[in-house]
């Protein structure tokens, strides 16, 4: 890309994992070559294995969870896991504000963009850094709100951190009707929201900071796809998930060389 940024590539495990299922996935992650220097390949892990993965999988890949608490304290919070636990166990990055996530599952009401302002930036302060992920329905888009949505998702965010605390967030752009559909959006379509977001980006918060900053395309990503998502200048890179979970992830930043 112009501005020289590296990629940055996520795997997302979802709910999806066992013991054996996971340390196949980490054996074949440790036994697929080199990555490239110009690229971070990080994997998203289910809470119970976080532990387990770290400690089998090859060091150069990071390990992110896919959420944390609001709070980065101790105490009464039942089900919580928060950003000092997580760091006790070798995570360097967090995903937040997954489309999962926001729309809530059975009967969980969904994550506010409030919310998700607050889990990134307690995260970001603990010295985490951060996927945050971002995106539009199909029905959204098909009324011309894409930016509008997307705006809304990263204002309360922008509004939470310093300037300098973006050095620690990427943003994920998933379209929510690309995700695990199998239907990606063209990289024309995926390269315009993308650099519509950079250029947002640029107006709430300098030239400096949209320049630097990672945008990671998400929604059925995968090695047939990834080549021509990755060569638009302001897709920096992926958030993976059904494909994250078969060999072929390692093709993805393999191809990258
Ligand atoms: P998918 O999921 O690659 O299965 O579409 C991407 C994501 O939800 O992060």
């Amino acid at each position: 890309n112009p501005a020289n940024r590296s990629y940055l590539i996520g795997g997302n495990w979802k709910c999806n994992t066992t013991t054996s299922s996971a340390l196949s996935l980490v054996s074949t992650l440790n036994s697929s070559g080199p990555i490239p220097t110009n690229c971070t390949v990080v994997v998203g892990v289910p809470y119970p294995y976080l532990s387990l993965v770290r400690s089998s999988l090859r060091s150069d890949i990071e390990l992110a969870a896919q959420d944390c608490a609001h709070s980065s304290k101790m105490g009464a919070f039942t089900g919580e896991v928060n950003v000092e636990q997580l760091k006790d166990v070798g995570c360097t990055w967090v995903i937040l504000g997954h489309s999962e996530r926001r729309t809530g599952f059975g009967g969980d009401a969904g994550e506010t963009s409030d919310l998700i302002a607050g889990k990134t930036l307690t995260a970001v302060g603990a010295g985490l850094k951060v996927m945050l992920c971002v995106g539009e329905t199909l029905e959204e888009r098909e009324s011309g709100k894409t930016l509008a949505v997307v705006k809304s998702q990263l204002d309360p965010v922008v509004k939470v951190l310093k300037a300098s605390d973006w050095g620690s967030v990427a943003i994920a752009y998933e379209p929510v009707w690309a995700i695990g559909t199998g239907k990606t959006a063209t990289p024309e379509m995926a390269q315009e929201t993308h650099a519509e977001i950079r250029s947002y980006i640029s107006t709430v918060l300098g030239s400096a900071v949209a320049a630097k900053i990672q945008i990671q395309y998400g929604g059925s990503m995968k090695a047939a796809n990834c080549k021509a998502l990755l060569a638009q200048p302001d897709i920096d890179g992926g958030l993976i998930g059904g494909a994250s979970l078969k060999p072929e992830f390692a093709d993805v930043f393999r191809g990258m060389m």
